[in-house]
């Protein structure tokens, strides 16, 4: 029997726990989201993520600029939620217009508020195993894997996909939880057999259909951070049909890590608020 797990339950006492800790707070967290430009994705996410910020009871901070916004404009803007001691969190949402420089923008946020895990600095304080604000989506599957009591220290950890913001974190989390880790990319030679060693697959490659039976050890812990809008709806980066019978337990797409991703940056701007420093 393979088990799915419902990252959707999970997600929703995760959010549960942080609204019930606002409730005791005043004044209340807030999170400033800010979009660049007119992307349907990035707007419907955006509005998902304001509508956990009020759900949770903490107070929402939304900017909006136009796509012609110059790379000066947007930082303005940042450095103007830097300051306001209303804002605890930003989230500068990505991607943005091509004319921008993302990584110089993300930056001009302060580590104390960026809730995203994403600056230079947050990459840092993670790398050397300090305290900070740690990626929502790589933070989401540690609290998923802990919810199923999944056990990390001295598992086998493959990762495949390296990028900053969820391979790579991903590997630097599960490190630090103690398990041994393989980060597999796109130009890992036989990615089977380097993914059959693990027990804790962490999929984020974002190719459709990537992952099947072949690339799965009897018995593993599949996560599949993978989000594909196809014609037969949301999908990830595995064939989670496949896996019956074959992982212990897989994480479903919809309904896997992306609610996850929502309750850690609820979580982060929760701990932006109330923690000191970094
Ligand atoms: P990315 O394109 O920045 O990185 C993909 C990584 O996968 C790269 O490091 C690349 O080397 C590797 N890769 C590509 N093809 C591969 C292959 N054939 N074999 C092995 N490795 C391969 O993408 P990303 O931003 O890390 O996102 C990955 C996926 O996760 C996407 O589908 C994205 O939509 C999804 N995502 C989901 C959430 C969520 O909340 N569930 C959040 C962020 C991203």
């Amino acid at each position: 029997m393979t088990v799915t797990i419902d990252g959707k339950a999970v997600a929703q006492r995760v959010r549960a726990q942080v609204a019930a800790e606002v409730a005791a707070l005043d004044p209340k967290p807030g999170l400033a989201t800010v979009l660049v430009g007119d992307d349907p994705a990035s707007a419907v996410y955006v509005a998902s993520k304001r509508r956990a910020v009020r759900e949770a009871g903490m107070s929402d901070h939304h900017r909006s600029l136009p796509a012609t916004a110059t790379q000066a404009e947007v930082a303005a803007v940042l450095e103007e939620l830097a300051a306001d001691p209303a804002v605890h969190g930003i989230l500068l949402q990505l991607p943005l217009p091509a004319h921008l420089d993302p990584d110089a923008l993300i930056d001009r946020i302060p580590a104390a508020k960026d809730v995203d895990g994403l600056t230079t600095r947050s990459a840092g304080l993670l790398a050397r195993g300090e305290p900070g604000l740690r990626p929502c989506t790589p933070s989401g599957v540690i609290e998923l894997l802990e919810s199923q009591g999944v056990k990390t220290r001295g598992s086998r950890a493959v990762v495949v996909g390296r990028s900053a913001l969820v391979g790579h974190p991903m590997a630097e989390l599960l490190l630090q939880h103690d398990a041994t880790v393989t980060v597999a990319h796109k130009h890992t030679a036989d990615l089977a057999a380097v993914t059959r060693e693990a027990d804790i697959l962490v999929v984020a490659a974002g190719v459709h259909g990537l992952i099947g039976a072949e690339h799965v050890k009897p018995g593993a812990t599949v996560i599949d951070v993978g989000i594909h809008r196809t014609a037969d709806g949301l999908q990830g980066d595995v064939r989670r049909a496949e896996l019956d019978g074959v992982a212990a337990r897989v994480t479903p797409v919809p309904g896997g890590v992306g609610p996850m991703t929502i309750a850690m940056l609820m979580v982060n701007t929760l701990r932006a608020a109330t923690m000191d420093g970094p």
